[in-house]
């Protein structure tokens, strides 16, 4: 009989109950116990949803207070050295580990965050050295089985797999071979499963996404090594490999050839390579496929995955399971409780509880199960919404597509080159040497926020909304002025967030009420959904960039978010390619860009901080993606005359991989975060002969302190000797709106006297 299970379930809660009890909890505004029972009661839905849903294993170990790489981290006893100072008991340890601090313990500095594979959830980097040791630690993993046993669940733990464990670490101080720690984890891993043997458990979900990453022959190697050891080690458990995040390509073989019970593939990212995989797999081994998507919250289409599923399924028999192509995680928990959405457009989609539904229905449907009348109704209804959502209207707009689709490689260039253009800018602008800017947001105060949301909720008509913005505006551009800087912003008081403030204005775009996904611990995001082809429908900043900039003399830049983060911060639709949907935010983009130059604004930043985590997971895919989102960007660009300034702003600087497609998007002035680096970071610019306008950052944003002159000198000075000073801008590494404007006034007012110094030396 076919088996479901999912890899993970989201942790946060409907209604984000984990993220406010951590925070309240580390606030001191309630106890450890209160957090527990949190923890303890979603855990509890999160098996019984899965139980009442049809699953055969309840999915343990997927639950997390943080994050579940940090969790095994603490499982195999390998957490850093500068947390065992005593200072505080192993729960609250945790957290310190998490964040630098706790109720109680000595502040020190957190692990490291990055992000896990190519999602926008963050994982805690574990720091491994030379000489680590393994000490098992299942305390959580083991109470966490006992309490779903003990709720009558079928069983099914989930643990990291050894060698995507290393893979994802860091080495603490010196470089060494992390592979050289492999024996020492496998013995730990071979006592772990020993361990779980004796719980009762038939299957153990292994998780290896690394398999998915191109490997060298020595990390093929180390697979090898670990499945066989872990293989042989005489626990009476099967374990399923599991995988997710894209096909595995070149480490096909590999895989088939790990001594396995089972493997869990991504059927959504990794295409067809499940039915290849099922072909070689041995008569003892099950395939679980990872039908319904983990990563969107698109409605899955049960009868075509009916027709691709079932020569398999019927194949297989006994050892065909079904499952989504990853954890949920990915996805927002509920969508039953999303009021905000028309019928038509809640009937496209379906969040991680209507996903375990949907594994239901395709198992049902696959294998003709009573009671038959329901499952066809089911069948029916789906079917009817997936195929309405492939012919709506609001879906395909045919202007917008023909637009695509007769776009030109001129449509991306500006028509002069740089150099020429760069004369025309300065002969309109006429900005003196090193010109002072910032990155457009400023500080965003509890009256402007509290504006939006009353306006939001109809309490402020647009009149008086509008007079509260420019208001606001009116003093931005004043306060600019006061602090003498050379090219100013308006400030974005009107935007909530950067790819939403868009999204709502933009048809094809729509958002939910309660769409949260864990970003990292208690932080969640909400992603807008792009459901449709992209049209604006009339300007969406120039009447406030055109109010700004009669307030002033000084150019005022005009501020956009750029298409590639556009798509890359959004739950993207699954119907056509990601360039394509990427192509039509740029002319949408381009039209506002065109209507803002017409409106008298001289320069326009479109800001792209979200290009290079866009990066697919293998470099063989690089090119290909680089190439449509520099093309995007460069459409989104290129409709206006050479004397009107583009801008960039993007928040990091770590260009290596990609600096030759970031002179290639050729925007006139490009600003960067680098101050934290102490100016390192420009070298790839230096290296690569960069040939536009940077702005490197002089100061940073994420710290309320406030920069000095000398300081802000010393690092213009290290600045210069990498850049032609021509070619240099002085500005803060990124926007503002999370500060206070007291720290913002010191801040600008010596980063202008620090750009003044330097003019009088020249
Ligand atoms: N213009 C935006 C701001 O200043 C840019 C934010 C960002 O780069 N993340 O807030
Ligand atoms: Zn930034």
């Amino acid at each position: 009989m076919v088996k479901t299970h999912i890899p993970g379930f989201p942790r946060i809660g409907a209604q984000r109950e984990l993220k406010f009890a951590l925070e309240d909890y580390w606030h001191g505004k309630s106890s450890r116990n209160q957090l527990v029972d949190t923890a303890k009661t979603l855990r509890m839905q999160n098996w019984n949803i899965q139980a009442q849903s049809g699953m055969d294993f309840v999915t343990v170990n997927d639950f997390s207070l943080y994050d579940q790489v940090l969790d095994h981290s603490v499982l195999l006893g390998s957490t850093p050295e500068r947390f065992n100072d005593g200072s505080c008991d192993s729960f609250d340890n945790y957290f310190r580990m998490a964040r630098g601090r706790a109720p109680s313990g000595e502040p020190t500095r957190a692990c490291e965050m990055t992000k896990w594979f190519d999602t926008n959830y963050h994982y805690l980097v574990p720091e491994l050295s030379p000489n680590q040791r393994f000490i098992l630690n299942p305390e959580k993993l083991l109470a966490e089985i006992a309490e779903a046993q003990q709720l009558g669940h079928q069983v099914k733990p989930v643990i990291l797999g050894p060698v995507t464990y290393l893979w994802l670490a860091k080495c603490a101080n010196e470089e060494f071979d992390r592979l050289s720690l492999l024996p020492a984890l496998l013995d730990s891993y071979q006592g772990l499963l020993k361990l779980l043997a004796r719980k009762n458990i038939d299957w153990v979900q292994i998780d290896e996404p690394a398999l998915v990453m191109e490997l060298d022959t020595r990390w093929q190697e180390a697979y090898r090594e670990a499945y066989q050891t872990l293989s042989t080690c005489g626990a009476d458990l099967k374990l399923l490999l599991t995988t997710y995040f894209g096909a595995l390509d070149k480490n096909f073989n590999l895989t088939n050839y790990l001594p396995v019970d089972g493997f869990h593939l991504d059927a959504v990212r990794g295409g067809d390579e499940f039915i290849r995989f099922s072909e070689q797999l041995r008569s003892d081994q099950v395939l679980s496929v990872g039908a319904i998507d983990g990563r969107n919250i698109w409605k899955a289409d049960i009868t075509s995955l009916k027709e691709k599923l079932a020569t398999v399924a019927q194949q297989l028999g006994d050892n065909f399971w079904l499952s989504s192509s990853c954890s949920l995680l990915h996805v927002p928990v509920d969508l039953a409780q999303e009021s905000g959405f028309d019928p038509e457009l809640y009937s496209w989609l379906a969040f991680a509880h209507q996903k375990l539904s949907e594994i239901s229905l395709l198992k049902s449907t696959l294998l003709n199960l009573s009671p038959q009348a329901d499952t066809a109704e089911q069948l029916a209804a789906n079917l009817r919404d997936v195929t309405a959502r492939t012919q709506s209207q609001r879906v395909h707009r045919i202007e917008v597509k023909s637009r695509v689709h007769t776009l030109t490689p001129e449509d991306g260039e500006r028509g002069l080159a740089y150099a020429e253009r760069a004369i025309q800018q300065q002969n309109k602008l006429q900005l003196p040497a090193f010109p002072t800017t910032t990155i457009g947001s400023f500080p965003q105060t509890s009256d402007i926020r509290s504006a939006r949301a009353r306006y939001r909720r109809g309490e402020l008509d647009s009149s008086a909304y509008n007079a509260i913005m420019q208001a606001e505006i009116r003093d931005c551009i004043e306060r600019q002025e006061r602090y003498g800087l050379d090219m100013l912003v308006h400030g974005e008081p009107e935007r909530n967030d950067m790819v939403e403030y868009f999204g709502e204005q933009l048809e094809g775009y729509t958002t939910s009420q309660l769409g949260w996904v864990q970003s990292y611990g208690s932080r969640c995001v909400k992603p807008p959904i792009i459901y449709g082809d992209i049209l604006r429908k009339e300007a969406m900043t120039v009447g406030w960039s055109r109010y700004a900039q009669s307030l002033s003399n000084k150019p005022v830049k005009g501020m956009l978010t750029g298409p590639v983060t556009m798509l890359q911060w959004a739950f993207v639709r699954d119907d056509q390619p990601r360039s394509e949907t990427c192509l039509q935010i740029a002319l949408a983009l381009r039209d506002e860009v065109v209507d803002l130059e017409q409106a008298g604004i001289a320069a326009i930043q479109i800001d792209e901080p979200a290009i290079r985590e866009g990066l697919p997971l293998k470099r063989s895919e690089w090119d290909f993606y680089l190439q449509w989102a520099v093309y995007a960007f460069r459409v989104s660009a290129s409709g206006v005359q050479p004397d009107t300034q583009i801008h960039t702003h993007m928040c990091y600087a770590e260009f290596n991989d990609i600096i030759q497609a970031i002179a290639d998007m050729d925007a006139d002035v490009i600003t960067i975060e680098t101050s934290r680096s102490n100016m390192e970071l420009l070298e790839v610019f230096t290296n690569f002969d960069y040939p536009n306008e940077i702005g490197p950052g002089v100061y940073d944003i994420h710290s309320p302190n406030t920069p000095t002159v000398e300081q802000i000198l010393s690092l213009i000075d290290k600045a210069a000797t990498q850049i032609p000073v021509e070619r240099l801008w002085i500005n803060p590494d990124c926007g503002l709106k999370t500060r206070g404007w007291d720290e913002v006034a010191t801040s600008l007012i010596n980063m202008v006297a620090a750009a003044k110094i330097l003019r009088e030396q020249s």
